[in-house]
């Protein structure tokens, strides 16, 4: 089944311990709709500048993702200017250009707006709106937002979250978004205000995700070799919407969630093996197989069978 995503196409100049790029490719859009076509069919809404590379949207095309509701308008790129320390979890934002997001509005193509399975990416949360407005009944709503918006357009985002069954948020913004510390009460927070499942991203230390009942932990892939994370948040949400949109059952249960967790997982660690998307253009899929099964053998521990020592003693 398809998916549809709507966020950031952007030139990113980053800077890492580990060495300076500038007005590399990036965007939230970019990172998700390059790791979900791996999985299938993408359909991508955003807008680029007079400035943006063809040589991008022909990477993007050579994908299979459908461009149809890419527009290019008169003006620049959105542009985004971060830098990461030797922790490498957090971006600090330098500077954010909006640019030719700034008067986007966008209109999907008829043969987006039945689309069953949607991702509004990290975007102005007015924007997510305008495009569920658009959409027919979709199975699926998942968000993914990040400070910028959180501090700056709050109002709109609660708006927005009242509207999605899924939100993707790391664990600083879920702490900003709910005003809560601990990462449980920040999540039941965030539950209340709409999402019925919530993923905390929390960088090298993995990812949890929530619903009302449930709790499900899944680590980062251990690399020996890590660059830079930018676009992991968002690969993570390609994987994980593209096995969902992709199942044979089509029942978004919670084994179905589970898996959808570790191949977000799989898929991120790759991307922040290089910089910008550099590893995702080379990775092929016998990799992406080789390292789901590494997970499974990391994190595998059912065959220990039950605590007798423990159940046994006072
Ligand atoms: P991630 O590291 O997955 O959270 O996302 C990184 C991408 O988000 C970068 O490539 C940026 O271009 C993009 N980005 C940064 N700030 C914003 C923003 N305010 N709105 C939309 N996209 C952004």
């Amino acid at each position: 089944m398809s998916l549809l995503v709507v966020g950031s196409i952007a030139l990113d100049s980053l800077e890492t311990p580990f060495g300076k790029k500038e007005d590399v490719l990036g965007g939230s859009a970019t990172y998700f709709s390059t790791s979900a076509s791996f999985f299938g069919p993408v359909q991508l809404v955003a807008v680029v500048g007079e400035d943006f590379p063809e040589a991008h949207l022909q990477f993007l095309r050579g994908r299979g993702i459908d461009l149809e509701g890419l527009t290019r308008e008169a003006g620049r790129t959105f542009r985004w200017k971060g830098k990461y320390g030797w922790e490498l979890n957090e971006a600090q934002t330098l500077d954010t250009q909006l640019n030719v997001f700034e008067s986007f509005s966008p209109n999907l193509p008829q043969a987006y707006r039945e689309t069953p399975y949607v991702f509004l990416g990290n975007i102005h949360p007015e924007l997510q709106s305008r495009v569920l407005d658009q959409v027919k009944a979709p199975k699926l709503v998942a968000a993914d937002t990040m400070n910028f918006w959180i501090q700056g357009s709050r109002a709109a985002l609660l708006k927005t979250l009242q509207r999605v069954n899924l939100l993707f948020i790391n664990d600083a913004e879920a702490r900003q978004l709910s005003g809560e510390h601990n990462v449980v009460k920040a999540a039941r927070a965030i539950l209340a205000m709409g999402p019925s499942r919530v993923v905390i991203k929390r960088g090298e230390h993995g990812a949890l995700l929530f619903d009302q009942d449930h709790i499900f932990a899944c680590p980062a892939f251990p690399l020996s070799e890590v660059f830079d994370p930018t676009g992991a948040g968002d690969t993570f949400a390609g994987g994980f919407m593209g096995t969902l949109a992709t199942s044979s059952s089509g029942k978004v249960d919670g084994q179905l969630l589970r898996k959808a967790m570790v191949m977000g997982s799989v898929m991120a660690s790759f991307t922040v093996e290089k910089f910008s998307l550099e590893r995702l253009r080379e990775v092929q899929r016998p990799e992406i197989h080789a390292r789901f099964n590494e997970f499974k053998k990391l994190t595998h521990f059912d065959d220990l069978g039950p605590l007798d020592a423990v159940a046994g003693s006072r």
